[in-house]
């Protein structure tokens, strides 16, 4: 039990993964002890939401605090930070000035030198969803199809064998979240690698910014405390909260005035895509039949 000394009031936690926590909730039903679920990805909120399992939280701070697009348009639940899946490339064999956006990564001046995470995770299937958002299934799927037909070698299971990958060689560019990023940027200064802003000055047939996704939290139906839980949510929004949270993920806070992690804030600033998130999870199923047919594993 961690006491918040603000508040007084005691939070206790489970960790597990996303889908894990889901499945126990809903087998726990009206019994669970549980008040909130937090997670990451708005495919994976969304999901939550869909099987029922959050109620609606009326809050004049979250509204405010949070960005629209950060939100459920029903309330269930709220972005508390954010991190973006940007472009990675070896600084020993890319020039920021070869990268433009992540539409370009298709081109086939990039055969045989991207590396991607599998598309069983859900980064890329909420990537892939707002692309189908802002283009449609057709485009994007040709799109996959090149950025497929590009690859150096099969994916990988995660954004650091994949960052690991072009440190080793294999390839030259890839996608990953920024705290991935900052955690090996962390432990390697000097490394041969560097985050790039794509999609910052866009024609209206590319995406309109950075590809943003949050972590995030909802208030449970059955919650038994959920006053506290509401509570709790509001302080999350607030400055303090904010800052810890963004600091201690290596992550960007979703309200303005919080503080960034100095070596995040030594990335520099980027203009983000603004499409609502709701959007990946509506079309997460569309998303993960398009980049099967597209043949990405
Ligand atoms: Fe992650």
């Amino acid at each position: 039990m961690k006491p918040i000394s603000k508040t007084g009031v005691k939070v206790r936690f489970v960790t597990d993964k996303p889908e894990a926590l889901v499945e126990k909730i809903k087998a726990e039903g009206e019994q669970t002890p549980a008040d909130i679920l937090m997670t990451v990805d708005a495919g994976n909120l969304w999901h939550a939401s869909q099987a029922g399992l959050f109620q609606t939280v009326d809050s004049e701070i979250l509204q405010k605090a949070i960005p629209e697009n950060f939100r459920d348009s029903n309330n269930e639940w709220f972005g508390f930070s954010q991190r973006a899946r940007t472009i990675v490339y070896s600084t020993e064999r890319v020039k920021a000035s070869d990268l433009s956006t992540y539409e370009n990564l298709g081109d086939s001046k990039w055969k045989n030198r991207v590396c991607l995470r599998t598309s069983k995770k859900v980064y890329n299937q909420s990537l892939v969803a707002m692309l189908i958002a802002k283009h449609g299934v057709e485009k994007t799927e040709a799109f996959v199809k090149s950025l497929v037909s590009n690859l150096a070698t099969d994916p990988f299971s995660n954004d650091t064998k994949t960052m690991e990958a072009i440190l080793a060689g294999q390839c030259d560019v890839a996608l990953v979240n920024t705290y991935y990023f900052g955690r090996m940027q962390k432990d390697e200064p000097d490394m041969a690698l560097k985050l790039f802003w794509p999609n910052q000055n866009t024609q209206a047939d590319q995406l309109a910014g950075v590809h943003v996704n949050i972590s995030g939290a909802g208030v449970l139906k059955y919650a038994k405390h959920s006053e506290t839980a509401k509570h709790f949510m509001n302080w999350m929004a607030g400055i303090d909260a904010q800052s810890i949270l963004a600091q201690g993920n290596m992550e960007y806070p979703v309200v303005n005035g919080a503080q960034n992690d100095p070596l995040v804030a030594s990335w520099g600033t980027f203009k983000a895509d603004t499409q609502s998130l709701t959007k990946a999870g509506e079309l997460q199923a569309e998303a993960v039949k398009l980049m099967d047919r597209a043949g990405y594993r």
